[in-house]
């Protein structure tokens, strides 16, 4: 039988103590050494409208100042399975080499750096890369105008999109900050909810008919999906979803929205209603300039909270509570009898 556990004790106090068997309890006692925002604590009314935060106070928080530098590379018309047609824009940006994405919903909501001229291009080159008004139809010659719907997009004399109300969205939009999670969203995972937070977010902007996930390549709360993978056999070995991450020493929350947030400025939404549980998200996307601003939280309640269908495991559990009790999320668990 081994006895490591004890190594240490036996050296500093040269008695022999039993070997202690490990319990989920062991985990119960660490410190959050990574803190996220966490800004307030007084959330339990749940506020639809974000609380206001002085100036030197959102200054102070550990979010972005400058926003990196973001070029929509290309945009396609995707029809779904669920029914909305959603307009897939895939991004390159200046501080990592993934392809970061936004799931647009609404034809009208147009890329800045999609649209803007290039030297040299033609129409067809416009059209190639999803730099068009309308829809693509075989034969059509130009990207600029669509005769058949009868729209038209202009440019300033740089080249630069001019956004006319007529052809361009610019309400206010909901907007959802989704991270990649493999496990979740492909390979049927019940321990955590974002496959279905996903499916969920897609469903409400499809019957609003305008809104936009922006799709961060940043698996595992950013740590990837090698280490999320060790992570899971921590939880299996009695940590939470927070403490595994700081047992493998990485921060509870690595994910970084500097990305999301000039991904939106790009697409012209400024102004979003943002659906999440999370305040903290709310305060990672605004940055400390608040170039984009959230007028409104939408809730994300889970599915298995208010209907049969959702997801149902222990796990799913835990990692829920984790994110109320530890993490500050904004949501209140159902009562059980
Ligand atoms: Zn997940």
């Amino acid at each position: 039988m081994s006895s490591n556990n004890n190594i240490n004790s036996e050296r500093s106090t040269g008695m022999k103590t039993p070997p202690t068997k490990p319990t989920a309890s062991s985990f119960e006692n660490m410190p959050i050494i990574s803190p996220i925002l966490s800004y307030s604590s007084s959330r339990a009314d749940s506020p639809q409208i974000p609380e206001i935060i002085p100036e030197e106070t959102r200054k102070s928080l550990p979010i972005h100042e400058t926003l990196p530098i973001v070029n929509c590379i290309a945009r396609a018309r995707i029809p779904t399975t669920q029914g909305p047609e959603i307009f897939l824009h895939l991004y390159e940006n200046n501080i990592d080499k993934k392809e970061h994405l936004a799931i647009v919903f609404g034809e009208d909501i147009r890329s800045k750096t999609l649209f803007a001229k290039r030297p040299n291009e033609t129409q067809q080159d416009r059209m190639t890369r999803g730099a068009y008004v309308g829809k693509l139809y075989p034969g059509r010659l130009e990207a600029d105008v669509d005769h058949k719907e009868g729209m038209s997009v202009e440019f300033d004399s740089e080249g630069q999109l001019i956004r006319e109300s007529t052809t361009t969205f610019k309400d206010e939009c909901l907007v959802r900050i989704h991270s990649e999670c493999y496990t979740g969203e492909t390979a049927w995972s019940a321990r955590c909810d974002c496959g279905e937070q996903f499916d969920e977010a897609g469903r409400i902007m499809g019957a609003n008919g305008h809104g936009c996930i922006v799709y961060l390549r940043q698996e595992g709360r950013g740590i990837g999906l090698g280490e999320k993978l060790k992570a899971y056999n921590l939880q299996d070995l009695g940590a939470d979803t927070v403490q595994a991450n700081l047992i493998l020493r990485h921060p509870a929350d690595g994910r970084s929205f500097s990305l999301a947030t000039a991904i939106l400025l790009d697409l012209g939404l400024a102004d979003i209603k943002l659906l999440t549980n999370n305040p903290d998200k709310i305060l990672a996307v605004e940055g400390k300039n608040r170039d984009v601003k959230v007028i409104e939280r939408v809730p994300m309640i889970p599915l298995a909270w208010k209907s049969k269908s959702g997801i149902k495991s222990k796990e799913i559990d835990g990692y829920l509570s984790t994110k109320i009790e530890r993490m500050g999320h904004l949501l209140e668990k159902p009562i059980k009898f």
